[in-house]
């Protein structure tokens, strides 16, 4: 059993003999739907909310009556949104408190039959420009404490239609696992995640580096093949990136999602932002791929059983 030392997490390695990246079977993130009737193509804009943002070669705008064409990136209300601005009174229940907020679908490219692992240089910048855009302007919102953006790719990781996407919910607290990682951090002689990324560049679970961020395979990986990429300045949220970190940050994110397309043939995984406008956190981006399943044992004890050691794992995505 591993623990992760400063989250707390435990993680099980139980290394199945030999079990390759091809014995994961999944079932890919083929296309299936039709982009006649895509709510998120170019031409059936009329088909979402109007977009609260919307990203063009000329700027950033919003739709008003007709909708803006033309786009590179748009971000609009999800129809059927986790949390609301104008949320419903509580009631005499025990969970009384206000899911105040916000829920966007960000739609990340023009292009139907897009795959963030096939994105160029320049796609991969502006995607990471858009998450810090819808992430600076939803903080900086009355009775906002935390932002959550993500990642959902294909079916079985959740995302229910098909053209690439991402979404951003905006809640009036900040979650408990990451005060647990706050109140961890401040207690540490030194940031842990500064630590981690600065010991994990040498270490055998270190996947890929550039001059600002490290890809690594963590030691208490919960799934096979998760990554983590980490930042190795010190900074607390996407709003602190200069323009060489939001660089540096597009090509370490296509490199993993490159790596994972074809080391598990395009496997169906999930992503998540965490950060904060607080100094004391250090941002950091999870990516999970969705070809193991979740079961009694972690719903029971919250402790993951994990077939690939992370060592193998980096070395695998290291190799690809
Ligand atoms: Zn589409
Ligand atoms: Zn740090």
């Amino acid at each position: 059993m591993r623990r992760h030392y400063f989250l707390g997490d435990y993680c099980i390695i139980a290394a199945e003999r030999g079990k390759r990246p091809s014995d994961f079977k999944h079932e890919g993130t083929k296309e299936r739907s039709d982009p006649n009737t895509c709510p998120f193509c170019p031409g059936n804009e009329e088909m979402t909310p109007p977009a609260v943002a919307v990203y063009t070669d000329d700027g950033i705008f919003s739709d008003g009556e007709d909708r803006v064409k033309n786009w590179w990136a748009r971000s609009f209300q999800n129809l059927y949104p986790a949390a609301t601005p104008k949320p419903e009174p509580p009631t005499k229940e025990w969970v009384a408190e206000f899911a105040r907020g916000g829920h966007e679908v960000i739609v990340e490219s023009p292009d139907h039959k897009s795959d963030p692992a096939r994105f160029s240089r320049q796609e991969l910048e502006r995607l990471v420009l858009v998450y810090r855009d819808r992430y600076s302007r939803r903080i900086s919102q009355e009775g906002v404490a935390y932002v959550s953006i993500f990642k959902n790719w294909g079916r079985v990781a959740g995302a229910s239609i098909s053209h690439t996407h991402s979404q951003l919910i905006a809640l009036p607290i900040v979650p408990p696992a990451l005060i647990r990682e706050m109140d961890t951090a401040t207690s540490a002689p030194r940031c842990p995640y500064c630590s981690l990324a600065e010991r994990e560049a040498t270490s055998e679970r270190l996947i890929f580096e550039n001059e600002g961020f490290v890809l690594i395979a963590p030691f208490c990986s919960q799934v096979p093949y998760e990554t983590w990429i980490l930042p190795r300045k010190h900074l607390s949220s996407l709003e602190e990136l200069d323009r060489a970190d939001l660089q540096d940050l597009g090509q370490v994110l296509g490199e993993a999602l490159r790596r994972l397309d074809r080391l598990l043939s395009g496997p169906p995984y999930n992503y998540s932002i965490s950060q904060l406008p607080d100094r004391r956190y250090h941002l950091n981006i999870r990516i999970q791929p969705a070809i193991s399943t979740v079961a009694g044992f972690e719903k029971n004890t919250g402790i993951f059983i994990n077939t690939v050691p992370p060592e193998e794992a980096a070395r695998d995505l290291r190799e690809v």
